[in-house]
């Protein structure tokens, strides 16, 4: 798949440059690394900012509603219980959308996806599961267009549906078109070149590995094909996995871990997790977020919000340590690991106990990353600092006492 390299090389190959219905140049006009995170998109979409006054709304986004649930009858091979397949099949059978513009896993590979405009029940079935690799979901919205659709399904990133909210709006083609939006949280992800390589630095048995997940309880999990988990603590990965420049240059410059310009968010951040459950964590943002929750409403067992907000004194332990290693341009790393895998384990016990747990984990986790991507793009292209960054990230790095 084609990638358009411009944005001084921030590309999170999103898919809508290689479309060639319409000219390369005004795709590259809508994408979120030429436009910015938030700000005028967001007011747009709800007619407001975030309120930089209210610190829940600064980490999480606009929402009507947030809801923690799991699906009473899991989908089998989804990330977790499938809540997003499972919306979608339901917005399909509803004829809410002709169509699905989602990914499916590269035959004969867990973790790459290859872009699919699904026009059935199966073949919305067929998109679940994660494919941790940076992926043009926008490439089948060409596919919709030819089709002469009305009203499709688009599941994806922020950055998809950042790119594609501006390309509606800015020219005609989809201007028809009702959009119908899915959001998961996203962070951390990565090229596929580097995919192999990384995945041997975390897992034992990279070959058999076929499902991961950064956990909230401090530790990778990777699922294999004999349906072993092995659990890798975050303190105990070699160190050269610290090294930022493993992952591509556009999710380093990401402000929108929530998705925020979703209709609905689904995600796992802010749930617990026990053992034996997927629970789910869903932000409803938009009145069609809400139509599309209610299609599943009754398949779903519900949870109370779980976690104390607070966890300024954890983000601010970590602070530091973030920013230097921020800094690193050009860094040496070394191939050992951080500490061992035995006091890795006691040390993700020992948070999973006494650290951040449900909105707290997420409040923890949105604040590491905007402050590690405040950095990121501040060290190596301050020029880029006024466009990228969304108000709300400075108002946070106040709040932590950093420097701007
Ligand atoms: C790189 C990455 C990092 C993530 N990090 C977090 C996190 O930190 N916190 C959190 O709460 N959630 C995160 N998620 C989302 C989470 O893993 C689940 O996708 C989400 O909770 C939905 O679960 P589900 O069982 O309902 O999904 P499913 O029903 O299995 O559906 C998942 C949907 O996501 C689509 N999808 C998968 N990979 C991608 C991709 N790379 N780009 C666009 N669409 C994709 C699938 O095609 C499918 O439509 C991340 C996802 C990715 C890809
Ligand atoms: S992120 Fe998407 S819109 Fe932006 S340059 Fe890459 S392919 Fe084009
Ligand atoms: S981390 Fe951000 S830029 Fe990268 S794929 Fe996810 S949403 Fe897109």
């Amino acid at each position: 798949m084609e990638t358009f390299n411009k944005n001084n090389g921030l590309c999170s190959s999103c898919g809508l440059c290689s479309i060639h219905t319409w000219p390369v140049e005004q795709s590259v006009k809508s994408c979120v690394f030429n436009n910015g995170w938030l700000g005028e998109r967001e007011k747009k979409l709800f007619g407001r900012e975030r309120s930089l006054s209210d610190p829940v709304e600064m980490r999480f986004g606009i929402t009507l509603d947030r809801v923690t649930a799991q699906l009473k009858k899991p989908v089998a091979g989804a990330q977790w219980s499938g809540i997003v397949t499972h919306m979608a099949v339901r917005a399909f059978e509803e004829k809410l959308v002709e169509g699905v513009v989602s990914l499916q896993h590269t035959p004969g590979h867990h973790f790459f996806s290859q872009p699919l405009l699904a026009r059935n029940s199966d073949e919305i079935y067929s998109t679940r599961g994660n494919k941790p690799v940076l992926s043009p979901v926008l490439y089948s919205l060409e596919s919709a267009y030819r089709h002469g659709m009305k009203k499709i399904l688009v599941i994806g990133a922020a950055c998809h549906l950042h790119t594609l909210r501006d390309f509606q709006e800015r020219f005609d083609y989809l201007s028809e078109m009702e959009i119908l939006t899915i959001g998961i949280p996203c962070v951390d992800n990565v090229a596929r070149s580097k995919w192999p390589w990384i995945l041997e630095r975390m897992s034992q048995s990279p070959d058999t590995a076929c499902h991961l997940e950064f956990m909230q309880d401090f530790r990778i999990h990777i699922r294999h094909n004999d349906g072993r988990v092995e659990k890798i603590p975050f303190f105990s990965l070699p160190e050269e996995l610290s090294d930022p420049s493993i992952f591509p240059p556009a999710c380093m410059s990401c402000f929108d871990y929530l998705n925020s310009l979703a209709d609905i968010t689904v995600g796992y951040i802010g749930a617990r997790l026990l053992p034996e459950q997927k629970r789910q964590w869903l932000l409803v943002r938009t009145e069609t977020g809400r139509k599309l929750l209610n299609l599943i409403k009754t398949e779903l067992e519900y949870f109370p919000e779980s976690g104390k907000w607070e966890c300024s004194s954890f983000v601010k332990n970590t602070s530091k340590r973030i920013i230097e290693s921020m800094k690193g341009v050009n860094k040496e790393y070394a191939t050992t690991r951080k500490i061992p895998l035995w006091l890795g384990q006691m040390l993700a016990g020992l948070l999973a106990m006494i650290g951040p747990k449900g909105i707290g984990f997420a409040h923890y986790s949105v604040d590491f990353h905007l402050i590690r991507h405040y950095y990121y793009v501040k060290f190596r292209s301050p020029e880029q600092l006024d466009k990228l960054v969304p108000k709300h990230v400075r108002v946070i790095l106040t709040e932590y006492g950093l420097p701007l």
